[in-house]
């Protein structure tokens, strides 16, 4: 369902991925790890579509991503793609439960869907009851949760998370780590996370060894 072909990509001088060719199924939780600077986040993004390869394809769900116009991308990136980073970039001036909605009311579903939606997903993540505070009265995990449950809000095909436990303290990493699995295991979600947490490489499906902008296992 994700097939990646053979990209390229350059920063200046700088070549950063030298021809990678992964293929994802769907409900697969797929570990990216490798040394500082292997790649591993321009790899991530470039598949999130939020850059741009020098060469190469990408197909999600059969949709080759170079052939959609900037507009129906960002359509696209919306609606079939969610992010999850080490720092949670929720806004701080809405509420967790309105943090979750803002991608599906983007995405012009109707305000009572997003809610009811929002709610179910901040349930399954265990802050039913966190869902009226503002961000700066939540914990980090809380935090990282409300991101987790915003990115699965459009239903999207897949969830990248670049090191998304990277700000946990140990609890916290293995209660987000058991949510990744107890989401694939009730909605077939494809997960494609870069990490440096042994712990969370050693429990995922697959695990991709990147080094100097290639894969090597
Ligand atoms: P880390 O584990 O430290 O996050 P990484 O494997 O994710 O590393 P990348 O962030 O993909 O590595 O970076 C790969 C290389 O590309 C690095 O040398 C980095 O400095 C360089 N790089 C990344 N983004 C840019 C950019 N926008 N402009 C110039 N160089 C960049």
């Amino acid at each position: 369902m994700i097939k990646v072909e053979k990209i390229f990509k350059s920063f200046g001088d700088l070549k950063v991925l030298k021809g990678i060719d992964l293929e994802v199924k769907k409900g697969e939780i797929v570990s990216i790890v490798g040394p500082s600077g292997a790649g591993k986040t321009t790899l991530l993004m470039i598949m999130g579509t939020l850059e741009k390869a020098d060469s190469g394809k990408i197909y999600i769900d059969g949709n080759e991503l170079s052939k959609l116009s900037e507009k129906r991308l960002s359509d696209f990136r919306n609606k079939n793609i969610g992010f999850v980073f080490q720092f949670h970039q929720l806004l701080p001036e809405f509420t967790a439960l309105e943090n979750v909605m803002i991608p599906a009311l983007i995405g012009n579903t109707s305000y009572h869907d997003a809610q009811k939606r929002a709610m179910e997903l901040l349930d399954m993540m265990r802050l039913r009851d966190r869902a009226e505070h503002k961000p700066a009265e939540l914990s980090g995990g809380e935090k990282q949760r409300v991101a987790v449950a915003r990115a699965l809000i459009n239903n999207p095909a897949v969830v990248f998370a670049d090191e998304p436990s990277g700000s946990l303290d140990s609890d916290n990493k293995v209660e987000l780590h058991r949510l990744f699995f107890e989401l694939r295991n009730k909605l077939d979600q494809t997960f494609i996370i870069v990490t440096h947490d042994e712990h969370l490489a050693s429990i995922t499906d697959r695990t991709i060894h990147m080094i100097d902008g290639e894969i090597i296992d």
